[in-house]
């Protein structure tokens, strides 16, 4: 007997990463060992010196196969045992490790898009739907797009045994969000880039695409973020952690710092419109959607809880945000 090991990992694709994935067969009780690919196909080596190496860091149920195969998340090496330059987990992991006394946790807000051809999803062709407005939280034909396809991510992750928390239609049509976590910073990154590994996967089953773009319709459409909210073990007991947290994100040089590791294109989401704070004005405030970083209502009447920044993008690498929330916001509560 044998089951089926897809082996899943992030490619050197520029400006914005891809997932790739291919196929092992393993004996009956075989560990999924280490495995190479050609990183000349994926922007991660050139032709001549091609072999990179996947060393697996997690692995889940499959949930499109089923049965006993599974999904097996990789760190991208070099053949010289050094993670390679498109490997970000392995720069988070000493600093997860850091700060693992502080118990960060992060909730992802995944926010996407999907497109049939050239247009989102519900887009009429050659035109435009009615305004937004009706969208959000929607029922209904007339507002909701692809929600069979939702559900089915939506099973599939709960079946990979993922800490997704939640699922909603979003402003735009074709647009939906997802959350996952709340979890530690190295838990809710690996879970997150299988959680879109699902999607488009899933997705591909219906002959429809998703995006992570963040602007997919340019006008008055809203982009697409992921929103990031983060906790310490302080911050989950009071407020003044709260506070400390949000002033550091602010301190000099931490706006720019953050932002431009964000995703690529954050300069044309956060315009100041569509819910989003001018990229380059860093503000904190309680309930406010309008601020780089939010304070949720709940969290300032019980002067507890968490923060979340809104300012990535959907395209934002999630090894890369919670590395940099996770020490931004612990040197500063350590002090
Ligand atoms: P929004 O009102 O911004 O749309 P959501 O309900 O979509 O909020 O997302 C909130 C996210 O915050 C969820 O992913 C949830 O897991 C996460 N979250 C809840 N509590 C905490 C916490 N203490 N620390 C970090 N994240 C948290
Ligand atoms: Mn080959
Ligand atoms: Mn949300
Ligand atoms: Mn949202
Ligand atoms: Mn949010």
């Amino acid at each position: 007997m044998s089951y089926k090991a897809e082996y899943i990992w992030i490619d050197g694709t520029s400006p914005t990463a891809k997932l790739r994935s291919k196929t092992k067969i393993l004996a009956d009780g075989a560990e999924p060992p280490v495995w190479g690919f050609d990183g000349s196909s994926t922007n991660q080596a050139e032709g001549h010196a091609s072999d990179r190496v996947l060393k697996p860091v997690a692995s889940y149920p499959d949930p499109i196969r089923g049965g006993d195969d599974i999904l097996v998340l990789c760190e991208v090496y070099n053949t010289d045992d050094t993670p390679h330059t498109s490997n970000t987990r392995a720069l988070l992991r000493p600093v997860a490790e850091k700060f693992a006394a502080q118990e960060p946790v992060f909730g992802i807000e995944q926010e996407y898009t999907f497109f049939e051809g050239s247009r989102p999803l519900g887009f009429p062709e050659g035109g435009f739907p009615a305004p937004q407005g009706g969208y959000y939280c929607g029922v209904g034909v007339d507002e909701i797009h692809g929600r069979d396809i939702v559900e089915a991510h939506l099973e599939n992750c709960l079946k990979a045994g993922l800490g997704i928390s939640g699922i909603n239609a979003e402003v735009m049509p074709g647009q939906w969000e997802f959350q996952v976590g709340p979890l530690s910073p190295l838990e809710v990154a690996d879970q997150l880039w299988v959680a879109r590994w699902l999607l488009y996967r899933t997705a591909e089953d219906f002959g429809v695409a998703a995006t992570l773009d963040p602007k997919p319709v340019k006008g008055d459409w809203n982009g697409a973020g992921a929103h990031t909210n983060f906790s310490t073990k302080a911050m989950r007991e009071g407020y003044e952690a709260i506070i400390t947290a949000c002033e550091s994100l602010g301190k000099d040089g931490k706006p720019l710092e953050h932002v431009k590791n964000y995703g690529v294109g954050v300069e044309d989401r956060l315009t100041g419109a569509h819910e989003t704070a001018p990229w380059d004005q860093y503000s904190y405030g309680v309930s406010d959607r309008g601020a780089s970083v939010r304070i949720p209502w709940q969290v300032e009447r019980d002067k507890k809880g968490y923060i979340e920044d809104r300012r990535p993008n959907a395209n934002v690498d999630p090894y890369v945000v919670t590395r940099l929330i996770t020490d931004t916001c612990g040197t500063a509560l350590a002090e």
